[in-house]
């Protein structure tokens, strides 16, 4: 029984609002329409206090440069190997080394392209897998469908969800298999990608001091690579040490965190990797404590080793037949949605919205049963719509503030804004700690992320953008021929989010092949569907405000409004593959094709 329940013991009615009780249940045993109403009324409470305490949109989050650059640093290789700079030309250049490029280079050389080079900041392939080393560091993905290229590689992932290191190894194994080390250049990054009409190539300069040219390029740069701390005051006059989740210090912590039995640790967000690190700390820490701005929804992780039989018995094509599957199914789904008939759109919102908070509130009443202390239990409460923050899965996190070392500072919506000598300040009470780690994200989805990119004309995709972004289908922009965008916006959403880039993956690879066999210089993006397409976008975007009542957070901007098409495709992504399907049946409607 929860803490809530125990107190409704006169018969009365709950004192607290959020509590449901039977007997106010209408004929269906559904609780009545003011209880969703007043929750949704707290949610609005809570996300215009978080609003009202933060500078607006993403100008709360402080460039990594000068005495914080050091927060970028890769803590995992060597120096960087010292080499002559690279003057060369090769057929299609990937920008950044993670899924976008393993997955769309894999296709690549199913069609037989042979100079494939991969340009990785990083010291190796893996992207997030590279940079994201954490203790506890898992996808929250089912790993059979996360991981991709597994009836390729003939691999069956060992657990349900994969922890990072599998993952990691994975990605390494895709590019042995696909031979993509024999070109790649690590621990480098693109400066500038500019096209150059006379010999109608990309001029990729980076800052190691090469000039390498290349006829194709994907933008395969992450949605979440570059890490952002927080803007506090006094960051860098913190005496203890101090690190980015992104870049996991090992050599303080130690390999299984034994470093820390003597160390005070305090770590700065709650977002989906502090709540797989902080049960680590909790359990290996003299002293843990959790600076919360907003919890995070926390779900039960329901994870197991794979079965050895199962594995055994799955036959070649597994995976994408498994894929073709879940999409069939959101398919149907998408459908059944659309043929709800006698309903009204309001009374579709409302039904989608009750539904909803029913998950949330079997979430809170969760963590009253979990979580030992009331207040902190109340603390660790999020108000807000599932979805409008990442959800989270994990089964150790709430146990962990039931330690006695570890305690959770709920700074209810403002946030850290001070950090003196000691540590963090809130309340005016300063936190001591030894270790600061900041669990504080990363910039969202920029397809020129460290780097300038220039088209026809000499014009910059970021100015061709200051108006609202224009693509065909997130991957294309008039004027930047040649070139692909992977997981960048206007694209469709998807939870999984290697099924984006397997099909945006396949259809780049398929407009190279065409290219290829056609014996085509280059091949860009009408104007007119570029149209069409963030028409596309705009239709599908803002059919509720329900983006704009979240709290707070990356899914929303941070809460900043009128982005018009500056983000997702909404239309679904059944829909989104329809699209792709559409645009290959009629290239020549939508893209112009040269030759020399
Ligand atoms: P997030 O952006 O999700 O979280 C950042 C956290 O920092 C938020 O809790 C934010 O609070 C908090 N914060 C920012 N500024 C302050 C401040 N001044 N004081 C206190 N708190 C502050 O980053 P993550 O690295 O956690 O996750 C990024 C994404 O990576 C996830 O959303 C997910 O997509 C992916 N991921 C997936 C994992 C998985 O599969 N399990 C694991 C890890 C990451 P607020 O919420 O109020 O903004």
């Amino acid at each position: 029984m929860t803490q809530n329940q125990s107190e409704n013991t006169t018969g009365d009615k709950p004192q607290n609002p959020f509590q449901f009780d039977i007997a106010d249940a209408d004929r269906s045993g559904r609780p009545p329409q003011e209880y969703y109403d007043t929750i949704k009324a707290k949610f609005a409470e809570e996300r215009d206090l978080r609003l009202g305490y933060r500078p607006p949109g993403t100008d709360q989050y402080t460039a990594l440069d000068e005495h914080l650059a050091n927060h970028e640093t890769d803590p995992y290789a060597d120096e960087p190997i010292e080499r002559e700079p690279i003057d060369d030309e090769v057929e299609v250049l990937f920008i950044g080394g993670g899924f976008s490029a393993l997955l769309t280079s894999a296709r690549l050389r199913e069609k037989g392209v042979e100079s494939i080079r991969i340009v990785e900041r990083g010291a190796d392939v893996g992207g997030t897998w590279y940079w994201n080393r954490y203790p506890g560091v898992a996808c929250d993905v089912v790993a059979y469908d996360y991981l991709p290229l597994l009836d390729e590689l003939d691999y069956v992932p060992t657990k349900h969800y994969a922890e990072g290191p599998e993952i990691f190894a994975h990605c390494q194994s895709i590019a042995r298999k696909y031979e993509l080390y024999d070109l790649a250049v690590f621990q480098t990054t693109v400066t500038s990608t500019v096209w150059d009409a006379d010999t109608q190539r990309w001029q990729i300069t980076t800052d190691r001091g090469d000039t390498m040219r290349a006829k194709y390029v994907v933008c395969a740069n992450g949605t979440l690579s570059k890490p952002k701390l927080a803007r506090i005051d006094g960051m860098d006059s913190f005496e203890g040490h101090s690190f980015h989740t992104s870049r996991w210090d090992y050599d303080f912590t130690g390999a299984d965190l034994e470093k820390l039995s003597n160390i005070r640790v305090g770590i700065i967000g709650t977002g989906a990797s502090a709540v797989q690190i902080v049960p680590n700390l909790g359990a290996t820490a003299k002293e843990l404590i959790v600076f919360q701005r907003t919890p995070s929804s926390i779900d039960v992780r329901d994870d197991w080793a794979t079965d050895p039989e199962w594995a055994a018995s799955l036959e070649p094509g597994w995976q994408s037949k498994r894929r073709e599957k879940i999409i069939s199914k959101q398919r149907a789904v998408a459908e059944r949605r659309g043929t709800l008939k006698g309903i009204t759109r309001e009374e579709k919102i409302r039904r989608q919205e009750n539904a909803n908070i029913d998950a949330m509130m079997r979430i809170h009443r969760r963590i009253d049963e979990i979580v030992s202390d009331p207040s902190t239990a109340d603390s660790l409460k999020p108000w807000y719509m599932l979805m409008c923050k990442r959800p989270c899965f994990h089964n150790d996190y709430l146990p962990t503030f039931n330690r006695p070392n570890v305690r959770l500072v709920d700074t209810h919506g403002q946030g850290i804004t001070k950090i003196g000598p000691k540590g963090p300040i809130f309340d005016g009470v300063e936190y001591e700690v030894d270790l600061l780690i900041y669990a504080t994200g990363f910039e969202v989805q920029q397809t020129g992320i460290y780097n300038r990119i220039v088209g026809e004309g000499g014009l910059e995709l970021n100015d061709k953008y200051a108006d609202g972004i224009r693509t065909v289908l997130g991957i294309h922009s008039n004027g930047y021929p040649n070139m692909f965008v992977m997981g960048g916006y206007q694209a469709s959403f998807q939870f999984n989010l290697t099924d984006l880039l397997q099909v945006q993956g396949d259809h780049i690879a398929n407009c190279i092949d065409i290219a290829r066999n056609n014996d085509f210089d280059t091949i860009d993006v009408r104007p007119e569907s570029e149209q069409w397409w963030v028409d596309e976008v705009i239709a599908h975007r803002g059919k509720t405000n329900r983006n704009q009542e979240c709290t707070p957070g990356y899914y929303n901007f941070e809460g900043q409004q009128n982005r018009r098409q500056d983000g997702n495709y909404n239309g679904g992504f059944p829909r989104y593959i329809d699209h792709i399907t559409s645009v290959e049946a009629a290239m020549e409607d939508h893209f112009v094709f040269t030759a020399g």
